[in-house]
């Protein structure tokens, strides 16, 4: 089976490229009824297999901060509308600015930040348990890699 990239045509990210999909299916939900369609690509896209990532945890939703844009420019990375002065956004914690209407649907259907990828707490046991393992693993990884530097150097 083809993957997302080959029929798009185009590549995986490299470290620090903007995840353009990744926007572009946030537009896509922001525009409404496309996530039933959506789901296969996003899972794909993550590499979860059929099951597409968590919403983010509702107390985390319910906390973020408001701030009030001072700066004109800029753009939401969502709508891609230009701020104006006075605007309020949601911030996350990787300090990305967004409309609530943009990124408040957004958090109800995955976990992480659609301009960056930063991931943010869930409600899902299970994927937090996933995570922790994902974690874990690598950690043993980078441990292994010292050790076998330590014998081998
Ligand atoms: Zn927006
Ligand atoms: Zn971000």
């Amino acid at each position: 089976m083809a993957s997302y990239f080959d029929e798009h045509n185009c590549q995986p990210l490299a470290t620090g490229q903007t995840p353009d999909h990744f926007l572009h299916i946030a537009r896509l939900l922001l525009h409404g009824g496309y996530w039933q369609d959506l789901q296969m690509e996003f899972s794909q896209l993550f590499g979860f297999g059929e099951k597409p990532p968590p919403p983010a945890s509702q107390e985390f939703v319910d906390n973020l901060s408001s701030v009030t844009m001072e700066r004109k420019g800029e753009k939401c990375p969502v709508c891609l509308k230009e701020w104006s002065i006075g605007d309020e956004a949601k911030e996350l914690p990787c300090q990305h600015k967004f409309h609530p209407t943009c990124i408040l649907p957004w958090l109800q259907k995955t976990n992480s930040c659609p301009l960056c990828r930063h991931e943010l707490p869930t409600d899902d046991e299970d994927y937090e348990e996933y995570r922790k393992q994902k974690k874990r693993a690598k950690e043993r990884d980078a441990d292994l890699e010292v050790l076998h530097n330590s014998m081998f150097s």
